[in-house]
């Protein structure tokens, strides 16, 4: 039996995050991961309002090292070419140091919290073995734990489950995801072609509601092109489609795919995001619709909220209880902001086909471009997804 302070469950963002803000504070940590899927097409842009929190864990220096920053993003109205543009930088003035989203690649993200987790004496990172069992006490945790050589048990005192939408760890708590399922699946096509040449800024929300779509620039030569398809057409299909929706959107200019992937999208949430012991982030906690990004950004919101509950708890400075409050803030959070406002911004990129009212939508977005103060207060709304601290400076 090894005597383990935290076991994280997911070396994803949100597990990769906590991890290493609980190490940063002399905890021991180990993290536990079945090994990653990197795929290419995955999340690549990082709303400015997590860039703080970034900066406080010592890694946003080598993220923009390694992606870029860019403070522009705009609307693009497929059918009359219009473009409506914000920048980020005028309105976010004076409110943070980082008034700009963070373009880097998901592998690489993960890389950077991988490299900074390894130059901690606290922590352990160990791939390609698999939560299987979970059996809680007063005092702590027994995980049970799959390997290719067989299975084994450790002891922790607290666990976090960050393992992604599937949870085993949400599963073997009993806990239920309630929720629906959209009737659109998500397809996301990493793509080499010149979107900036067609006047695309690095984040565009392409308004259409037949070719909606969230278009990110990845790098100089790539970008991530994502659009929602029905559940009705089969999934098999679905890369045989996506260039026939790149070629209604690109007309004659030239394209390469060069990965996709399709999944299907949820709006759900574990009814509780503690029980004992055991605490739920990310994912594995909530998730939201796949075009706008919500879900990335509120998993690192959890995973800031965590270590700050988790650190003071474990330092005897705050009470248990703080873990309640992180547990019922974060579900609150995602009820009442985090999933309506992905569902509204979903709605505006591909679902509106009334005239009039697609108008009067964009209408409200031409006034608030110009208009810094409201831009300011429209981007505010996301980092108010972070919600309260839980502990007060004086006891971190
Ligand atoms: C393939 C993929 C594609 C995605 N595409 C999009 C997208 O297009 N748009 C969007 O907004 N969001 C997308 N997401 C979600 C987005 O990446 C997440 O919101 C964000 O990464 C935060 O996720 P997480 O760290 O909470 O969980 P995840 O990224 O799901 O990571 C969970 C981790 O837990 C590990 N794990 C699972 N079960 C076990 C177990 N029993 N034992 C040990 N380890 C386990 C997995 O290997 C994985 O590394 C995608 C996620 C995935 C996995």
């Amino acid at each position: 039996m090894d005597d383990v302070q935290v076991a994280v469950v997911g070396a994803d963002p949100a597990g990769l995050l906590i991890a290493l803000g609980l190490a940063r504070a002399g905890i021991e940590v180990l993290v536990l991961d079945t090994g990653r899927d990197d795929i290419a097409s995955a999340n690549c842009a990082h709303d400015w309002s997590v860039l703080p929190g970034l900066d406080r864990l010592g890694i946003l220096d080598d993220a923009l090292r390694s992606g870029f920053a860019d403070p522009r993003w705009c609307l693009f109205v497929l059918r009359t070419g219009e473009r409506i543009d914000f920048d980020l930088g005028a309105a976010l003035r004076g409110v943070t140091p980082f008034p700009f989203t963070l373009h880097l690649e998901h592998s690489r993200l993960c890389g950077i919290l991988e490299h900074h987790l390894a130059r901690e004496a606290t922590a352990s990172v160990e791939r390609d073995v698999r939560v299987t069992g979970l059996v809680q006490d007063a005092t702590g945790v027994d995980l049970g734990i799959g390997t290719a050589d067989g299975a084994r048990r450790v002891r922790v005192r607290w666990v976090v489950g960050a393992d992604g939408t599937s949870s085993t760890v949400r599963r073997l708590l009993g806990l239920g995801f309630p929720g629906y399922t959209w009737p659109e699946r998500s397809v996301v096509a990493l793509v080499e072609a010149d979107f900036a040449a067609l006047g695309y800024a690095s984040t565009t929300l392409q308004v259409d509601d037949r070719h909606g779509a969230v278009v990110q620039k990845v790098n100089d030569r790539r970008w991530r092109y994502t659009f929602a398809e029905p559940l009705t057409r089969h999934e098999e299909g679905s890369g045989v489609r996506i260039p026939r929706v790149l070629s209604a959107v690109l007309g004659e200019a030239p394209f390469r795919i060069v990965d996709w992937h399709a999944a299907r999208m949820h709006e759900r949430s574990a009814e509780r995001y503690r029980l004992g012991r055991v605490l739920l982030a990310g994912d594995a906690a909530h998730v939201t619709n796949r075009m706008i990004g919500h879900s990335p950004t509120s998993a690192f919101f959890d995973a800031f909220r965590l270590i700050e509950a988790l650190t003071a708890v474990l330092a005897e400075r705050a009470p248990e209880s703080v873990l309640d409050a992180y547990a019922e803030d974060r579900r609150r959070m995602f009820h009442q902001h985090v999933s309506p406002i992905g569902a509204a911004r979903k709605h505006l990129v591909s679902q509106i086909s009334d005239a009039e009212r697609l108008e009067t939508e964009l209408e409200s977005y031409r006034r608030t471009s110009v208009d810094t103060d409201e831009l300011r207060d429209v981007l505010l709304l996301n980092s108010e997804l972070e919600d309260r601290e839980l502990v007060p400076p004086s006891a971190r």
